[in-house]
């Protein structure tokens, strides 16, 4: 391919990189978007996607089960899957090919091949077929995104052990999972497989499952794991694995130095990932890099004028939603307006029941020095969640003790991924509890919930006894 020359090169056509590329172009700078094998990154094709497929169909066939209080009794439920693969497959390619028209439709030139940064304004593509076309532009984006983490003594050969990509692309039942760490990866992929028949095992490292979250959040998350015949072993350290016969061996170590064999089918490892920094030519051009996150400031840029970084590659939190908001904020930013990334970005598990949260816990709050009111409304008391049957969990609001502001909100139960999207609104404008509570929200509906935490936090509920 001949030599480019254009405005702004994006390195990476994940929710990062693609979403820059079509703001970019919207905002009337020429635009070239560089990928080396997927259009719509981990996220479309490895990550949120295909899980969420795998997520829904397996609990699918826990609502067979759970059924039978309702007077439905189902009989002859069976698992295929090979066709439940195809059908997640169907979704992947339908989402991956709108993106590759999204980026033609908005004028955005597509260079598929690997991009190194030759100098702060040139980017040298090399296609499968080795050939190379270098790019130069006045803005470089690097969206490269993450990888699956590695631990030593469990090589991924997706085969016995599997990362994360592995993992969804079963197209048959293991017997016996074994899932090392019990993040969200770990408990959304565990929790599936334990949904759809398999014995599951979830080695943890840390005293809780779920890292990070308050401990009223990760218990119905435990229970219901539990429920579905999962093993879970915390303070255990996973130390190798073995062959014996068709099946394989891990041992794992208590933290009292136990040593306990399990006799499994797979491996599948997710303690993390690491972002794709390397081989990008970063260290040549004296782009800042800390423990393989490219730093940057607020408005996305590196220490080196003209290069940007966004997404999993520039830090925490992983999460394609903050990719996506990134990738436009940066492309407001090459076109010279003054914005920068300051949003609130939230959470989300897709366990059972699900957890999703956003803004500040009350500890957080109160670190900062902020004097909180707490509301917490349990799903069990709410009409709606009734009749789903789903009544594990609560909504929690942080509400500001003097004038209101709502901070933030945590969620464990049912549609929490759903929910939690006006909590981050509330907190995003700055809305205070007033509001929510003048907001009518539709009876019966499990946003109900949202609205009683919020009163309760100000003594206002209606359907809860305020203390
Ligand atoms: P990526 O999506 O990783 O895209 C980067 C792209 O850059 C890739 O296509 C890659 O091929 C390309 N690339 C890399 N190097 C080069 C190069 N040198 N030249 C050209 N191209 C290159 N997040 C959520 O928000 N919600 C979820 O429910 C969720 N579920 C997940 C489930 C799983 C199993 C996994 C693994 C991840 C999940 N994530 C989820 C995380 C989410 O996928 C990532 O946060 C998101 O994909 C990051 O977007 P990105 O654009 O930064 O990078």
């Amino acid at each position: 391919m001949a030599d480019i020359k254009t405005g702004a090169v994006v390195i990476g056509a994940g929710p990062g990189g693609y979403v820059c590329a079509i703001r970019l172009a919207q905002l009337g700078i020429d635009t070239v978007c560089v990928e080396k094998e997927y259009m719509g990154g981990v996220c479309l094709n490895v990550g949120c996607i295909p899980s969420k497929a795998l997520i829904t169909a397996s609990k699918t066939v826990a609502k067979t089960q759970s059924a039978k209080a309702m007077g439905i009794t189902i009989k002859g439920v069976s698992v295929d899957m090979k066709a439940m693969q195809k059908w997640k497959g169907g979704i992947v390619k339908k989402l991956t090919g709108g993106v590759g028209q999204l980026l033609k439709g908005n004028g955005v030139k597509n260079v598929m091949g690997t991009a190194t940064l030759t100098s702060r304004n040139t980017v040298q593509v090399t296609g499968s077929d080795g050939a190379i076309t270098n790019i130069s532009a006045n803005a470089i984006v690097i969206a490269t995104g993450s990888r699956p983490l590695q631990i030593p003594g469990f090589e991924f050969d997706n085969k016995h052990i599997l990362d994360s990509t592995g993992g969804l692309a079963l197209d048959a039942l293991p017997k016996h999972l074994v899932v090392i760490g019990g993040g969200y990866i770990g408990l959304e992929l565990g929790g599936t497989y334990a949904r759809l028949g398999s014995k599951v095992t979830v080695v943890e490292m840390m005293p809780q499952l779920l890292p990070g979250f308050d401990m009223d959040i990760v218990r119905p998350v435990q229970r219901k794991l539990k429920k579905a015949d999962a093993d879970i072993l915390l303070e255990h350290k996973a130390l190798g694995w073995s062959k014996k016969g068709k099946r394989l061996v891990c041992s794992v170590e208590d933290s009292s130095g136990a040593k306990k064999d399990i006799a499994c089918d797979k491996i599948l490892v997710t303690v993390g990932r690491r972002p794709n920094s390397e081989n990008l030519g970063l260290a040549a051009l004296g782009v800042k890099v800390e423990r393989g996150f490219i730093t940057v400031d607020d408005q996305l840029k590196t220490n080196v004028p003209g290069v940007y970084a966004i997404g999993d590659v520039a830090g925490n939190p992983m999460l394609a939603h903050k990719a996506m908001m990134e990738g436009e904020v940066v492309a407001e930013v090459i076109a010279g307006k003054n914005v920068a990334f300051d949003c609130v970005v939230p959470a989300i598990v897709f366990t059972s029941p699900e957890v999703a949260v956003v803004g500040m816990t009350a500890k957080e709050a109160k670190d900062q020095g902020i004097e909180v009111l707490t509301g917490k409304y349990p799903f069990a008391g709410l009409g709606r969640a009734m009749t789903t049957g789903e009544t594990d969990g609560f909504v929690r609001v942080i509400v500001a003790k003097e004038g209101h502001a709502i901070l933030g909100a945590q969620i464990v139960g049912p549609q929490a991924s759903d929910l939690i999207a006006e909590a981050g609104f509330a907190v995003e404008m700055g809305a205070v509890a007033d509001d929510i509570g003048l907001t009518i929200h539709s009876h019966p509906t499990l946003s109900e919930a949202f609205m009683e935490a919020t009163k309760a936090a100000v003594g206002e509920a209606v359907h809860l006894i305020n203390r």
